[in-house]
């Protein structure tokens, strides 16, 4: 395995493999489907390092045991992770390498991790705190679904799983709603049709959805079409609500400055117009948002005639 030199001369990276003579905790994708989708990386890291941090230790060792991997497996999911940091460190500090994985895909990515990566990485002003946190890349369904969908990758946001109550999951979809960047969620067997379902309620049928369905493995499914079309879709068949899902959204249609202006103006005009005749209620808007009256007027008499 090929080492790193770290330079240790900047204020922010702490972290010093020469000097340092405590572990590395190694961080390992694995696959999220296809066992061919390992890396060399990945089989040779867990080959070597002293104990592996698994999310399920009966599924990672069916993986470990597919590549001829021994290891010494140890337990770390969301109940325990706390309790297990100080164990972990523990470990490093007695120069043991230590891996992380998850049951697919990234660790961290909507999977156990992020409180041991935090800590374990310092808070960047202090290269005694730091330990050496070494990232073995590979799979995971967001980059993965995200390669096929065809939708804008420039700039996407990712979610992770909407929250299981409707009222939650309403809110996240509502405060979206005018994102213009391609948003991904994960999503599973269980909620896949409720969140679709939602989606058309507060977006409408028109915005473009891509639903990409147990990746690499073998009922892979990829649907493109609009909202409206992918709801009809996931409820033809329940064999389409089964499996794995990455389901993404086209971003909302960029919106300009004069965009924004003129549907602000309109919401307080709609609402003043409830309770005032148009020539005041454009005078009143005209002094709350400092444009002209006559502009105001105009949209009034529009907003009224609708
Ligand atoms: N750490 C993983 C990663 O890097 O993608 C994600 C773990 S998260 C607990 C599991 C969710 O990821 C699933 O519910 C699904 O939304 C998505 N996912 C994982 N594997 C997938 C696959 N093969 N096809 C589609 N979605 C998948």
């Amino acid at each position: 395995m090929t080492t790193k030199n770290t330079a240790t001369t900047s204020s922010v990276i702490t972290t010093d493999k020469q000097n340092d003579k405590r572990g590395t905790l190694y961080i390992v994708a694995t696959p999220i489907g296809n066992l061919g989708d390992i890396t060399h990386r990945a089989i040779e890291t867990l080959k070597k390092v002293d104990k592996i941090c698994a999310e399920d230790t009966r599924n990672t060792r069916k993986l470990l045991t597919h590549f001829g991997i021994q290891g010494d497996l140890q337990a770390f999911h969301d109940h325990n992770e706390t309790n297990r940091i100080e164990q972990i460190k523990g470990w490093l500090d007695s120069g043991e390498n230590i891996a992380l994985v998850s049951d697919a895909g990234t660790p961290l990515i909507s999977d156990p991790g992020y409180h041991l990566v935090n800590q374990l990485g310092g808070d960047g002003t202090d290269t005694n705190v730091a330990y050496r946190i070494e990232p073995i890349p590979g799979a995971s369904a967001i980059i993965t679904a995200l390669s096929i969908a065809g939708l804008p990758t420039n700039r996407f946001t990712f979610e992770g799983f909407l929250p299981a109550k409707s009222v939650g999951r309403n809110k996240v979809l509502q405060a979206n709603a005018l994102e213009p960047r391609t948003q991904v969620y994960y999503e599973s067997s269980h909620r896949v049709a409720v969140t679709i379902q939602a989606m058309l309620d507060i977006y409408g049928s028109e915005r473009k959805v891509v639903l990409a369905r147990e990746l690499t493995k073998l009922y892979e499914q990829v649907f493109r079409g609009n909202i409206e079309q992918l709801n009809d879709w996931i409820n033809a068949d329940p064999m389409h609500q089964k499996g794995e899902f990455v389901l993404m959204l086209e971003g909302h249609e960029e919106q300009s400055d004069d965009d924004i202006i003129e549907s602000s103006s309109r919401d307080l005009l709609s609402i003043l117009l409830d309770e005032l005749p148009v020539k005041q209620a454009a005078s009143l808007a005209a002094r709350i948002t400092g444009r002209k009256k006559n502009e105001l007027y105009r949209l009034a008499m529009t907003i009224k005639q609708e």
